[in-house]
């Protein structure tokens, strides 16, 4: 294969810098991608003895591969996966009034750390701690970056060079690298374990109490169950044993859940702040992106001079929230305070409750819609739901699936596809079909679904990777 037909850099830039978008693209990066283009035809025309193509349809590759590069690098997608709050796709989708909150800071400034009333410096957490408090019945609350950040500053303002009292059955890993033994460790606080696997009495923490214990910590075991044969000590239990001995005890619970979810269907076990808080712990500490529909935090509620002494600590700084965050979750935390308003106002509540026959209903007719299309073979199956986040791992939600068949592409090609296309869709491979749950799509976004499975099919015959 002759390679003498291909344009020089020199050309192709020319050319690429007269059309409008490109037209006004930094030079360098111009010259990048033509020569990134240019590589990848040489190799293809040697390697696989691709087709010959023109200067337009070079002069297009580079355009297409300068837009790409230039739009916005993290942009949104439809989360076809079914699992409602989905660590790696960022968690709580934000009701509307929380993302306008967020905008409305974001461009400007925002006092967040300037006391409106007195002119004075103020705490950061000001602007949401009455209603924190309001919501969980704690004296106080503050906020930071998560909820490992929360568990981190409680071990090194409260227990550092100190011992902390977990049972054997909450010594949890959440995922990634959240392995509770050296959350501990890393605030410079010992572990002491008690109990076993199964079964952790009241007895086991009252022995295990001594001089050297700061605090006892009961964590949430969120992603995972023990059935059968099990015993745990309830919060308010331990709340009585701190009292006795003048030990902290601390309550991590996860998923922040404000309220019981019974009224939204889902038979609820997660535990609630504002029961925690009633029943005497000192502290209690969740997530802001989880059950609370908000955005990235770490909440901590509970003893007023305990709170104090964790906001005056110097690494609160290094796990402090922003303007868009204390906006967007002010809001959603007032959302939170009338049941029916979170109900519907709040994307993971909405999702979680969307009755089964809606969904039917939407996947019957995005599957007429693509009735007829080449290659592709497409039914709507039942599938399970899950609330994700480590929330209710054993309940699944009863949902339906868009169940597509490429038998020419093959399920893994064609998820890929999905995932690279302009608006990008993430689902699952099983049985050999992709899998489209669609309890986690947005109703507004069925015509986006549709557009990008056109769009994966419609690239059959063109060059992929
Ligand atoms: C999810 C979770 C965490 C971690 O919370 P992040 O907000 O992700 O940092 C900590 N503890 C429990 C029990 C959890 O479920």
């Amino acid at each position: 294969m002759s390679l003498e037909h291909i344009p020089s850099v020199n050309e192709l830039v020319q050319r690429v810098s007269t059309t409008p978008p490109v037209a006004r693209m930094p030079r360098p990066l111009v010259v990048d991608a033509t020569r990134a283009v240019l590589d990848q035809y040489r190799r293809s025309l040697i390697e696989d003895d691709a087709a010959v193509l023109s200067a337009e349809a070079l002069t297009e590759r580079i355009g297409e591969r300068l837009e790409n590069e230039l739009a916005a690098p993290l942009r949104p997608v439809i989360n076809a996966t079914g699992i409602i709050i989905h660590t790696g796709l960022g968690r709580a989708p934000l009701a509307r009034r929380a993302v306008a909150a967020m905008e409305a800071v974001a461009a400007g400034y925002a006092p967040v750390e300037l006391d409106m009333e007195t002119g004075r410096r103020g705490r950061r957490a000001l602007v949401v701690r009455d209603l924190l408090c309001r919501l969980t019945g704690a004296e106080s609350a503050t906020v930071v970056n998560n909820n490992a950040a929360a568990l981190l500053l409680a071990m090194t303002c409260l227990a550092r060079g100190r011992r902390v009292i977990v049972s054997r059955g909450e010594l949890i890993e959440i995922g990634g690298s959240f392995r509770l033994p050296d959350i501990i460790a890393a605030g410079g606080a010992l572990l002491r374990e008690v109990g076993t696997t199964n079964r952790t009495r009241l007895a086991d923490y009252e022995r295990a109490v001594d001089e050297s214990t700061a605090a006892v910590l009961k964590v949430h075991p969120s992603n995972y169950r023990i059935e059968g044969f099990r015993q745990e000590v309830a919060i308010g239990t331990l709340a009585g044993l701190g009292a006795r001995h003048n030990v902290l005890v601390i309550h991590d619970i996860g998923s922040g859940a404000l309220d019981s979810l019974e009224h939204l269907g889902i038979g609820s076990s997660e535990p609630v702040a504002s029961v925690s808080v009633k029943a005497g712990a000192d502290l209690v500490l969740f997530s802001g992106d989880k059950l609370l529909g908000g955005p990235q935090a770490g909440i901590i509620v509970g003893r007023r001079a305990l709170i104090d002494s964790i906001e005056e600590h110097p690494l609160m700084r290094a796990m402090r929230v922003d303007k868009t965050t204390l906006a967007a979750l002010g809001v959603t935390l007032q959302l939170h305070l009338d049941a029916p308003t979170a109900a519907e106002q709040l994307p993971v509540f909405a999702m979680a409750a969307a009755p089964i026959d809606e969904l039917r209903r939407r996947g019957a007719r995005l599957a007429e819609r693509l009735d007829g299309l080449a290659g592709l073979d497409v039914t709507i199956e039942d599938s399970v739901a899950y609330l994700g986040g480590g929330s209710l791992p054993t309940e699944g939600l009863p949902s339906c699936a868009l169940v597509i068949r490429t038998p020419a592409i093959g399920e893994d090609d064609m998820l890929d596809r999905l995932r690279r296309g302009r608006h990008p869709v993430v689902g699952r491979a099983a049985g050999g079909a992709v899998w489209l749950d669609l309890r986690t799509v947005f109703p507004a976004q069925d015509e986006q679904l549709l557009a990008a499975i056109r769009s994966a099919m419609a690239q059959s015959d063109r060059e992929h990777k």
